[in-house]
């Protein structure tokens, strides 16, 4: 099985009303797109950027979800009600949410599962720090994090990985293509050795200061079916680059 290539936007805690024009700009601009596309904005919008794009080829994500249905869990939002806005994919453990939330791999498992009984695609994200690299721990950290957030069930159809360095995450710093293929050959082994055939075809994005003026030499490393895009999401013009290089 080959992975299905993604790409994939997430716009963090960026985004009000007026900007869904971006959202309505790519899906113009890619009515029939050869590759899988999906916008992950705040959950505030992702709604009304539902109704907007319904019917178009761009699919809507949550950044997050948790990890029970429903309950008394003040300020949180189920993947059941991302779901219910429209939503097909959710981010979970985003590196972000691992620190300012103290999300832990056990966490994100139980999120992944909430997510496939809502019928999402769960995007799982893991990386090393800086340090964790310059310790050389690099693939102990990202085997540790896939070990510990995949659930037993991964398909190829309910699951992807994105693999970003925290280091390179917003900071315009991008590892070296052999940094990159060296992790995706090592994360794409282990999801074959656990899941099988179904683990050959789990897309692996990368993530990390993707740009349209490195997209094009960042997919060209094999195993790397995507990316998973912060900043360069937000406008239509600088995703679209991005798009047409995958
Ligand atoms: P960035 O973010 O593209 O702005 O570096 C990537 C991410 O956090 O998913």
């Amino acid at each position: 099985m080959t992975a299905r290539k993604l790409a994939a936007g997430n716009w963090k805690m960026n985004g009000l009303a007026a900007d869904l024009v971006e959202a309505e700009a790519l899906a113009k601009a890619f009515p029939s797109p050869k590759v899988d596309v999906l916008l992950c904005p705040p959950a505030t919008l992702i709604a009304p950027m539902s109704a907007k794009v319904g019917g178009s080829a761009i699919a809507v994500g949550g950044q997050n979800c948790h990890a029970v249905e429903s309950g008394a869990h003040t300020g949180d939002v189920s993947a059941a009600m991302l779901a219910d806005a429209g939503a097909s994919y959710v981010i979970v453990g985003h590196s972000e949410r691992r620190t300012d939330h103290g999300e832990t791999d056990a966490s994100i498992r139980l999120k992944t599962q909430a997510a496939w009984s809502a019928g999402l695609v769960a995007i799982v994200c893991i990386g090393e720090t800086l340090g964790q690299r310059e310790d050389g721990e690099t693939l102990d950290v990202v085997g540790g994090q896939l070990a510990g957030s995949l659930p037993d069930d991964c398909t190829a159809a309910n699951t992807v990985v994105a693999y970003e360095p925290v280091w390179a995450i917003g900071t315009g710093k991008v590892p070296t293509l052999d940094q990159i293929a060296e992790v995706h050959v090592f994360l794409r082994a282990k999801l074959e050795d656990r899941f099988g055939a179904e683990g050959a075809g789990i897309p692996l994005l990368y993530g990390g200061s993707v740009k349209p003026s490195n997209a094009d030499e960042i997919f060209g490393v094999s195993n790397v079916d995507g990316a998973l895009v912060g900043g360069a999401s937000l406008k239509a013009a600088d995703f679209g680059g991005i798009i047409g290089a995958l």
